[in-house]
């Protein structure tokens, strides 16, 4: 997300700050999606790139999805994080519909409740690591000095204490991904879905990043999904799932 649209995004959560959002129910799934349908496009052009895809993730569950390239995956987290919804089928979060929520409402829940790590960090270029990482509480109005000292803790155990007032261009890729990582963590979401989090480091570096993901959803009792092509790291979580011909598969 550029740094434009992620003040149009600060902007909209602001106004909708009068906007109260009930606490997750303790149902036994993080994250659940039954029957998930998803099609670009119409007529002709159609692409049904999901097409009953379903999953259920236990708090601090770590499940890795695979597949080929276009099979839908980015899709499929967009689709569970609320960023976009199903044609059919339910996505529930900590038991909770967002789309059946204003689109403020959504907002503001998706913020509380689901983290997203990208291929590319997104980080906003302009601010410190730790004004990225305290970026989605200061959307929520927590105040600066609290704020701070939540993403403090939490670069603090990404290991990058010391880089905080870095800028992203003063970091390597492997330190940008902890960051984004922190930054996904900040707000204790249920869960955080994570598109191929590790497609642009090298071996080593990628492993650090997962271990720490993995390390820190354990922990905090986080679920989390992982697309990735890196079969080493898909075999280091609970359960492999494949998405082929629009649904989940169990491998
Ligand atoms: P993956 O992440 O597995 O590579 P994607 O979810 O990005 O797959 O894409 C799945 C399919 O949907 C592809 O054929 C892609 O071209 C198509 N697609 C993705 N996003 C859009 C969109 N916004 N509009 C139209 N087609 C899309
Ligand atoms: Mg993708």
């Amino acid at each position: 997300m550029n740094s434009q649209a992620m003040n149009v995004e600060v902007e909209n959560v602001r106004s909708a700050s009068d906007v109260v959002v009930p606490n997750p129910s303790q149902g036994s799934f993080a994250l659940q999606a039954v029957g998930v349908h998803k099609t670009y496009g119409s007529g002709e052009f159609a692409v049904q790139v999901l097409q009953g895809a379903s999953l259920n993730v236990r708090p601090g569950e770590r499940v890795a999805v695979v597949g080929a390239s276009g099979s839908g995956k980015s899709t499929l987290l967009h689709v569970l994080g609320a960023l976009d919804q199903p044609d059919q089928g339910t996505v529930e979060i900590s038991g909770q519909r967002l789309d059946q929520l204003s689109e403020k409402a959504r907002g503001e829940a998706r913020n509380r409740l689901v983290g997203f790590v990208y291929q590319f960090h997104h980080l906003l270029p302009e601010f410190s690591a730790l004004e990225n990482v305290a970026m989605p509480l200061r959307i929520r109005r927590v105040p600066e000095t609290e704020a701070n000292f939540q993403a403090m803790s939490l670069l603090e155990r990404v290991g990058l204490k010391a880089r905080a007032t870095h800028r992203p261009g003063e970091l390597s890729g492997g330190e940008r991904q902890r960051v984004a990582l922190a930054r996904a963590l900040v707000t204790r979401p249920s869960c955080v879905l994570a598109d191929e989090p590790t497609g642009n480091l090298d071996r080593g570096t990628a492993r650090t990043v997962f271990e720490l993901m993995s390390g820190l959803a354990k922990e905090q009792g986080i679920a989390f999904v992982i697309v990735t092509h890196d079969m080493e790291i898909a075999q280091s979580t609970d359960r492999i799932l494949r998405l082929q011909d629009g649904i989940l598969q169990a491998t």
